[in-house]
């Protein structure tokens, strides 16, 4: 399978039973499972949720958003819970305009799970961590 660099965006092909090992970076020797989420801008997110093979998750969000400011923390958390089961990104949604525009989002913070590039669940709106984790194994189920 296929994986997205968190760092200097390189694809790297891991074997499947390796997919419970941090991995490392074949360009950049960065750790490919470290639980961290990613920031995409418009050139970088194509590349991220196409080229992986695993489900990505991604918060779309803004600097001025008092409730993403709130989702923050809690995204990173669950990120952190579950490495293996997906890449998490964030979206700056003011710096990556064409992406927003994109996936028509209209009000943030909105999740948004994607596999092989195609949208499989979205969500609008803040939640605490156990319900985020809930809707994020919910949506990876049906990837
Ligand atoms: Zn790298």
């Amino acid at each position: 399978m296929h994986t997205t660099c968190p760092q200097c965006g390189a694809i790297n092909r891991i074997p499947e039973e390796k997919l419970s090992q941090p991995g490392q970076c074949g360009r950049c020797k960065a750790t490919l499972f470290d639980g961290r989420t990613v920031d995409l801008d418009d050139a970088g997110f194509k590349r991220f949720v196409t080229k992986n093979d695993l489900p990505v998750v991604i918060d779309f969000w803004a600097e001025w958003c008092g409730p993403c400011k709130m989702m923050g923390p809690v995204f990173k958390q669950v990120a952190a819970g579950m490495p293996y089961a997906a890449r998490f990104a964030k979206v700056n949604t003011e710096l990556a305009q064409n992406t927003a525009a994109r996936f028509n989002i209209r009000s943030i913070p909105t999740l948004i799970v994607m596999k092989d590039g195609k949208e499989i669940d979205r969500l609008s709106g803040a939640l605490p961590a156990p319900q985020l984790k809930q809707w994020i194994d919910g949506a990876l189920a049906k990837a």
